[in-house]
């Protein structure tokens, strides 16, 4: 099938991207050789993000389980309450808000690899700190972690999918498979960012589907960076309930 010329220039711009941040990573992983560590918000020697800038990251204060939507007390939304989301719980860390709506942008559409470096241990601090809202309150336990796909088309024009290195990383940090491939994205959705709530569904309705092997009575996590309404999310989990998914939980670093 030949390549249209736009898409073809997309694949190129996308590898070249794909080779600044490897060219870049490696003089990061060499500079950590000649410095020692240092956090990525402060400088000063430690984790990539140190405990006290952790703390000035924006709060979601009592978040509803099931759509993370700060509350002012804890408890089930009353949009949850009403309309019964499609997954069983959303993990978020934080609210998408500065500084990690910047260092978020700054990945997703500029590859930063010192913004890399920060989520990476943003998104492992979710992952082992969250808790289960199936009553247990214990710690996360998936039996496989997927992230939320980019459109061939999509992934062609960017290089990489942020989601899939969020989720690699939980998936390392938790001691569960992974799996990239199972999930695909079968319909190209433009942006969800001017959509209201109802149109954002219309968007992604039919968007994703399920190619991997069965998930009968697995326990799945899906990961991506951001969830808004938590449309995008909501779409793929009927077709990994279809697959035979147990239980669907989301993860994300932010709630919008
Ligand atoms: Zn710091
Ligand atoms: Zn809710």
């Amino acid at each position: 099938m030949p390549v249209e010329p736009s898409l073809q220039q997309g694949f190129h711009h996308g590898r070249s991207r794909l080779w600044t941040r490897r060219l870049v990573a490696w003089g990061e992983g060499l500079g950590e050789c000649l410095y020692p560590s240092h956090c990525g918000l402060c400088l000063q020697p430690g984790p990539p993000v140190c405990a006290g800038c952790r703390e000035e990251l924006p709060q979601l204060p009592a978040p509803c389980p099931t759509c993370a939507l700060p509350l002012p007390v804890s408890g089930v939304c009353p949009e949850c309450l009403r309309h019964p989301p499609a997954l069983d719980a959303l993990h978020a860390g934080w609210a998408y808000a500065w500084p990690l709506d910047q260092l978020i942008l700054a990945y997703k559409h500029g590859a930063d690899v010192r913004a890399e470096r920060i989520l990476a241990a943003l998104v492992e601090r979710v992952a082992t700190t969250a808790r289960e809202t199936d009553g247990t309150e214990q710690p996360l336990r998936p039996d496989v972690v997927l992230p939320v796909p980019l459109h061939p088309e999509r992934l062609r024009e960017r290089g990489f999918n942020q989601s899939e290195y969020l989720a690699r990383r939980v998936a390392r940090v938790l001691g569960v498979v992974l799996d990239c491939d199972g999930l695909r994205r079968i319909r190209v959705t433009g942006s969800q960012q001017a959509l209201g709530r109802q149109a954002r569904r219309r968007n992604v309705k039919g968007a994703f589907a399920w190619t991997g092997p069965s998930l009968t009575g697995r326990r799945v996590l899906v990961v991506d960076d951001v969830a808004t309404t938590g449309a995008t999310l909501s779409a793929l989990v009927g077709v990994l309930r279809q697959a035979g998914a147990e239980r669907v939980e989301g993860l994300v670093l932010a709630r919008a």
